[in-house]
């Protein structure tokens, strides 16, 4: 048994070219502490840090004395590769105690083994003088991808689990499909889906953990779509693409008067009537009184009023659970009422100095299931085209490439152009 566990070690030491220091040691490290087992008497003992008891005091409740628990842990610390305070609730411990020298209740331990993360292995084993030596088994992390794709039977994030992803995966992908508001409570039975995720192996093969969803296509009665992941090397700023490298587009506007100065920011400052410290919920851009107002993105007004603090103003509710705010309003756009549907872009008001407001300028909030956002530095959808730029768009067609072949989709880049080509051209 013990010998079969730290076989299980032994396999995640990478093959170690020399000139890397530290896991040429350590795979030596094993190796010695294998042959040097005794073979009839070590007792392997798995425990397991929690909130409540420590890396030590699990030793201790393991069999180890004060002094062994504190050597080993402290050996294991130093590595920096475990919390300096604690290691992490949840991190699996294992400690391997000689029972030949057992005095009483209390048997040698002569090493302790944990994985900080899924990547290294740390093993601390006892010396002469009694210190512990750690050594450090780092496994190669090799990218792969899964793909799970089928039809709804109970809800997607099922679905998706039942194929090894996870909850979030299931959020990610609603996430890219904001029409349907279903798909992010589990979608309807009989819609189809296929997504691909990213999974990291161990050099052999073995699974080590998931990583993020990388591409998704949706069918369902409301909503579809296919979105691929992929990052820009001139932004760094990883987004979702449809299959020409088109971004989403922006569902809410960061300026609904235009690119006006701002007065002031989101965030905590004194009041400038009171001048008590607060949240600013919002950001004030200074305008002329009249400036035309517009709606933020597409939504439902659901409130026209006028209040003390926010003067003249208008609430609008938006997908995904968004919601603006347009405050200190001089007038109301004529003909528009609670409960009508607006456009992006469609004047709502014009600004004003109603309300507490020290001179003409828009208060614009917006608000996430009830929580205040940054306007300016909320994560939006760029609505970025990669087209337009020939290298990004080669690299962006490469990896979708991959995704396709991964999908099963034989259509390469070049018969994709065929088909394009020779499609019949609708009058
Ligand atoms: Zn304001």
């Amino acid at each position: 048994m013990v010998i079969l566990g730290m076989l299980g070690l032994f396999l995640l030491v990478r093959p170690t070219p020399p000139e890397e220091p530290g896991n040429g040691n350590a795979a030596q490290a094993m190796l010695d502490f294998r042959s040097n087992l005794p073979e009839t008497s070590t007792a392997q003992k798995i425990g397991q840090v929690t909130a409540g008891a420590a890396a030590a005091d699990v030793l201790e409740v393991l069999g180890a004395s004060v002094e062994e628990a504190e050597a080993a842990v402290s050996a294991l610390r130093e590595t920096g590769l475990v919390d300096r305070k604690r290691m992490r609730p949840g991190t699996a411990l294992t400690a391997y105690f000689d029972e030949s020298t057992l005095d009483g209740d209390a048997a040698r331990l002569i090493a302790v083994s944990i994985k900080p993360d899924k990547k290294n292995t740390l093993l601390a084993t006892r010396q002469a003088d009694d210190s512990f030596f750690v050594s450090v088994l780092t496994a190669r992390i090799m990218t792969s991808h899964r793909r799970v794709a089928g039809t709804i039977k109970t809800r997607l994030a099922d679905a998706l689990i039942e194929g090894k992803g996870n909850q979030a995966h299931a959020a990610a992908f609603a996430a890219l499909f904001p029409d349907d508001p279903d798909l992010a409570s589990g979608g309807r039975p009989g819609e189809r889906f296929d997504a691909v995720f990213e999974i990291a192996e161990d050099e052999r093969g073995n699974f080590l953990e998931n990583g993020d969803l990388v591409f998704a296509a949706f069918n369902g009665e409301t909503s579809r779509g296919s979105w691929y992941r992929y990052t820009p090397g001139d932004t760094g700023r990883t987004e979702f693409f449809d299959a020409d490298g088109v971004a989403a587009q922006p569902f809410l506007t960061r300026y609904p008067i235009g690119h006006v100065p701002i007065n002031s920011g989101f965030g905590q400052r004194y009041h400038p009537l009171t001048g008590q410290l607060h949240l600013h919920t919002g950001v004030d851009f200074r305008a002329r009184r009249g400036t035309p107002v517009r709606a933020g993105g597409d939504g439902v007004i659901e409130r026209m009023e006028f209040s003390d603090g926010y003067g003249r103003n208008v609430r609008i509710q938006h997908k995904r659970g968004y919601g603006t705010l347009y405050a200190h309003l001089s007038g109301f756009a004529p003909g528009i009422k609670a409960g009508d549907s607006v456009r992006k872009g469609d004047v709502i008001g014009y600004v004003g100095d109603t309300g507490s407001a020290t001179g003409a300028h828009l208060h614009y909030e917006i608000r996430r299931n009830g929580r205040y956002l940054n306007p300016m530095t909320l994560d939006l959808p760029s609505g970025r085209n990669l087209a337009t730029q020939p290298g990004e768009y080669a690299e962006f067609l490469a990896q979708k490439a991959k995704i396709d072949v991964l999908r099963g989709a034989t259509v390469s880049p070049t018969m994709a152009a065929a088909t394009l080509v020779t499609a019949p051209v609708t009058p």
